[in-house]
């Protein structure tokens, strides 16, 4: 009878690490990862092969970093994940730790995310127009950077072509077109004020440059929030899409649509399959898909559905609760792997969640569930990040490279193991570089205002 029991135990603790270990990647894999990432980048920055890459390797034309000589007030917009936020940035000169700023949170409510691109602009200059009489600024007219954190082509600092949205929007007539025009153009309709658009600014360059004016070291900025991207300084010399070889220049990579042309097809499951199928954009950002916030709960509630088709998990009774897509918040992940709480504490976040048949077996699955694909996020991360100051260590011929990535991301910050995960993946992979993790303040705020105060600067020295 006992015997009986422990071997059906070890059966299904069999069948269940059988199903998890589609999820475990080893040291050879993300080597593999990092290799390809680097053969990605490489191709998103040759002219020839560059509409074939799925790493596009995007100018920002931002150039030089903050010297401390800036000064002035600036507005900001940060738009691109789950809120639209405005905000007021005073730069005064020399003093780098005391930016002030004032800001308020907006939301996009589903129609404007998901109508037209005039009504989601309209949107915008609506919030502008109330966050300046919530300031007593009524009418004011200054200096603007636009953190916009998706894809756009740029040929100059303020303007880009959006070429495709991701994380979930989807307002029409946006793509193809310069998302500064179609802002400039919401607030001449509006008639109410006029703002002078200096710099359109992608979240990780706001990011880099937020935590560059205190850590010159800083050269690249990564966000893991509810998508992923990176930017680095990269050799203008490599970057055959821009004129002029001298110097460095931002390059926001775009790291999310890794994978679309099945560069991770060997390591993708079925679980990241289902996940894609129910998005947005099926097809698009596979790489953000297995890392970001907005995806890692759905990549869990799959697994767990897996289990429960099973007979693994919760009695193998299917719940509708479970069969609800986005009931299974990232948050969740974050709370269930937090090292204080105790296995109760996972059963009644289940039950919260309402699935109520779980046992204390049940739990630690769960618990298991959230630490594989965490893991395996932070992992592919890493990986991609090793690829990252690998290239610029190489740009330099260095036999070791010192450098800071700034970091900014509610994912990054908050889950209580995301972070080792992926610096412990950079240290093994990336051996030669010394990385120096720091996480910016605001980074999108702060940075977009940073970036038009340089703008503004080096554009009044040029009229003197
Ligand atoms: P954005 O990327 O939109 O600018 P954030 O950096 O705040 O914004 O990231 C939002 C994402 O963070 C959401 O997708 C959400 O799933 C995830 N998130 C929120 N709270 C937590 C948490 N406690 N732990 C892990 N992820 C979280
Ligand atoms: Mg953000």
């Amino acid at each position: 009878q006992e015997c009986a029991s422990l071997s059906s135990r070890k059966r299904v603790h069999a069948g269940r690490q059988r199903i998890l270990d589609a999820l475990r990647l080893s040291q050879e894999q993300l080597l593999d990862v990092k290799r390809r990432m680097g053969e990605e980048m490489n191709r998103g920055l040759a002219k020839e092969s560059h509409d074939q890459a799925t790493v596009k390797m995007l100018p920002t034309f931002v150039r030089s970093m903050p010297d401390g000589t800036e000064s002035g007030d600036f507005l900001a917009l940060d738009l691109g994940g789950t809120n639209f936020r405005v905000l007021l940035v005073r730069v005064r000169r020399w003093k780098r730790r005391s930016v002030e700023m004032h800001n308020k949170i907006y939301a996009i409510p589903q129609e404007a995310m998901q109508g037209t691109g005039e009504e989601l602009f309209d949107h915008i200059v609506h919030c502008i127009a109330d966050f300046l009489e919530y300031m007593g600024m009524k009418g004011a007219s200054l200096p603007l950077g636009f953190t916009f954190s998706f894809p756009c082509h740029q040929s100059k600092l303020d303007q880009g072509i959006l070429l495709k949205w991701t994380k979930g929007f989807k307002a029409t007539g946006c793509e193809g077109e310069d998302v500064v025009t179609l802002l400039k153009d919401a607030i001449y309709r509006k008639e109410e004020f006029d703002l002078d658009v200096v710099a359109l600014v992608n979240d990780t360059v706001g990011t880099m440059m937020t935590c560059g004016y205190e850590d010159p070291l800083c050269e690249v900025g990564l966000i893991v929030g509810t998508g992923t991207n990176v930017c680095y300084m990269e050799e203008m010399q490599n970057m055959e899409l821009v004129d002029g070889g001298e110097g460095k220049m931002c390059v926001n990579m775009e790291w999310g649509a890794f994978g679309d042309h099945g560069e991770l097809d060997d390591f993708s499951t079925d679980f990241d399959k289902a996940v894609d199928e129910h998005s947005a954009n099926p097809g698009k950002q596979t790489y953000e898909k297995m890392i970001s916030g907005m995806y890692l709960g759905e990549i869990v509630r799959n697994v767990l559905l897996e289990f429960t088709t099973k007979g693994l998990l919760f009695r193998g009774k299917l719940s509708e609760r479970l069969k609800t897509r986005g009931i299974f918040e990232t948050k969740f992940l974050s709370q269930i792997e937090s090292d204080r709480l105790a296995l109760r504490q996972v059963r009644s976040i289940l039950q919260h969640l309402g699935l109520t048949s779980s046992t204390c077996d049940d739990s630690i699955l769960v618990k298991e569930v959230c630490s594989v694909v965490a893991c395996r996020a932070a992992q592919l991360c890493g990986a991609g990040l090793a690829a990252v100051v690998d290239k610029i260590r190489q740009n330099r011929n260095l036999p070791e490279l010192k450098i800071t990535v700034g970091v900014d991301g509610t994912l990054y910050k908050l889950h209580p193991h995301f972070s080792n995960f992926m610096h412990e993946t950079v240290r093994d992979l990336a051996p030669q570089c010394k990385v120096t993790f720091i996480q910016s303040e605001d980074g999108s705020g702060k940075g977009a205002a940073l970036i038009t105060a340089v703008a503004c600067r080096i554009r009044d020295a040029g009229q003197r």
